[in-house]
């Protein structure tokens, strides 16, 4: 994983993004405030408009930079949660020293584990956890067991789609859409959309034809 990586990955998940907006925007109509969209069409770009001042950083600083940016230029919950995310990325130990796969899934599982401290939610409370946090588990186990790679990945994406799903008939316990009670059942959680398309699209790009 270099700082390239990580742009080129921003600049694939905002097509994706950008691909699906309308879907997104409804769900967080649905059971939200129906600004998700928003926050993360605008987290992608700030990211994006990073390149230029961090392509020739360590990726330690990037990764830092690309935090301080999403936590201080996107609103709502997903701010702070994906800004949690990558800077516990950014700490992850000698990472200037080279990110091969394993190391960026162990650094991604150590984020998922911050954002579900930050945000107080785990597995079953319609948000991104759902799918964050069965997708860092998968990618763990892939490496414990020494399967191949493109195998794990191709597992993660049907894991994110899953637990993405799985949002559909759950309560809400955490963030807006708690104060719907029963009336959020039957909706796919907005940020659970959105995480799962972008863990798709990563996994994707990387798995070798
Ligand atoms: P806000 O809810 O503040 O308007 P967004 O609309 O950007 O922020 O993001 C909403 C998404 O954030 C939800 O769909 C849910 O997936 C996620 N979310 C909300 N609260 C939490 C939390 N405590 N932990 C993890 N994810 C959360
Ligand atoms: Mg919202």
């Amino acid at each position: 994983m270099s700082v390239n990586f990580l742009i080129n990955q921003a600049k694939l998940i905002q097509e994706v993004i950008d691909a699906h907006a309308l879907e997104i925007e409804k769900l967080d109509q649905e059971i939200g405030d129906g600004d998700h969209i928003f926050n993360v069409q605008r987290g992608i770009k700030l990211v994006i408009e990073l390149e230029p001042t961090i392509k020739e950083l360590p990726i330690s600083k990037a990764l830092n930079q690309i935090a301080m940016k999403v936590l201080s230029g996107i609103g709502g919950s997903s701010g702070a949660l994906f800004g949690t995310l990558f800077m516990t990325m950014a700490k992850g130990e000698n990472i200037d020293e080279g990110v091969d796969y394993k190391k960026a899934i162990e650094i991604f599982s150590l984020g998922v584990e911050a954002v579900k401290q930050r945000g107080k939610a785990d597995v079953g409370e319609k948000t991104m956890m759902d799918v964050l946090i069965p997708v860092a588990n998968c990618l763990q186990d892939g490496i414990q067991n020494n399967r191949d790679i493109n195998e794990i990945l191709t597992e993660a994406v049907q894991v994110a789609e899953d637990g993405m799903l799985s949002t559909k008939d759950l309560l809400a316990t955490k963030g807006r859409a708690s104060f719907l009670g029963e009336r959020a059942k039957g909706h796919i959680d907005p940020g659970a959309r959105s995480s799962q398309l972008m863990i798709k699209t990563v996994c994707e790009s990387v798995i070798k034809k």
